[in-house]
């Protein structure tokens, strides 16, 4: 029996068994890359990614995040599945784009404009800071013995989790004193660039606003966060010469990361059609247009990923 084959026969019967009324789903993802890593442990490699791709069409009719958001209709006898992609790292046009490209689908890159402006955001500055202190004192970071016999990535996960939900600017602060102790004045630049951003939206992807600075929502002032979204959303509107309608919520969880009562009003009155969350669950004709349910199983063999996906799909968030 091909895989192939076989991962149709899985996605059948994890559709009619757990998605009965055909509701549509969003993937998100980060990264796609070139090797396994640690920091990324979520984040499937190129040939993951290919062949993940691969087992998703035979399971689901694979449309852009504009089609699923305005139809949500089962087509073909399958339920409708977005891939979408968070903060706009470069790989999403090196690694993602090619594999894309080569299955003749259309994905989303929810893009955090100061990552194109600076090349980095500041998740990974942490990482690269954690990095050029290998060996060096904990004592730099001000968390007491939190990080005592921690791994590398284990320090940068626990890092980014105490600078996570903080406001822009004392999180910078926190930041801007390591790489002085550190002597860091540049980084690698791991995002994409305006010209790759241009060429993706060229190619029929979706580009969508995801804030300028990745703030969470709930953590900044209502007029911080107002910046926040017109600054992104004209920068990216700039960069591709036409409007932006899709949006996603940094960190994205609708209980913690944003105001239910304020943010998706205002970012309709930015322009924005619809917004999407992190919150599991499936598409249906009843759910909110401005907070959209998206998920990322977290499972490494495709056939498991498309079957966790159908069972997603068919909780209502
Ligand atoms: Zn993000």
């Amino acid at each position: 029996m091909s895989l192939l084959f076989l991962s149709s026969l899985i996605g059948k019967a994890a559709t009619f068994k757990f998605n009965p009324s055909g509701r549509s789903g969003v993937l998100y993802f980060h990264r796609v890359l070139d090797k396994p890593s640690d920091n990324y442990p979520d984040d499937p490699t190129i040939d993951e990614f290919d062949e993940l791709l691969s087992v998703l069409k035979n399971t689901f009719t694979i449309v852009s995040l504009k089609e699923l958001a305005s139809t949500r209709q089962v087509s073909g006898g399958k339920p409708l599945l977005g891939i979408s992609f968070d903060d706009g790292y470069r790989d999403n046009f090196t690694n993602a784009l090619p594999v894309l490209i080569k299955h003749g689908l259309k994905a989303t890159f929810f893009i955090a404009s100061q990552g194109t402006e600076e090349g980095i955001l500041w998740q990974d500055k942490i990482i690269e800071c954690v990095r050029a202190n290998a060996g060096g004192s904990d004592a730099l970071y001000g968390v007491g013995g939190a990080l005592d016999g921690l791994s590398e990535s284990a320090k940068c996960r626990y890092l980014m989790e105490y600078l996570k939900r903080m406001k822009v600017f004392s999180r910078n602060a926190i930041i801007k004193g390591w790489e002085k102790t550190l002597g860091i004045s540049s980084y690698p630049r791991l995002m994409l660039t305006r010209e790759e951003i241009k060429v993706l939206s060229n190619e029929g992807h979706d580009i969508g606003g995801h804030t300028h600075n990745h703030v969470i929502l709930s953590v900044e002032s209502q007029q911080d966060v107002k910046n926040e979204i017109t600054r992104n959303k004209d920068i990216l509107e700039e960069i591709i010469g036409r409007k932006l309608d899709l949006f996603c919520y940094p960190n994205g969880h609708p209980s913690f990361d944003l105001d239910a009562d304020i943010h998706p009003e205002m970012l309709r009155e930015a322009g924005y059609s619809y917004a999407f969350t992190t919150l599991d669950g499936g598409i249906g004709k009843d759910s909110d247009d401005m907070l959209l349910s998206r998920f990322l199983p977290h499972r490494r063999n495709s056939h498991l990923r498309a079957w966790s996906s159908a069972k997603i799909m068919g909780e209502v968030a």
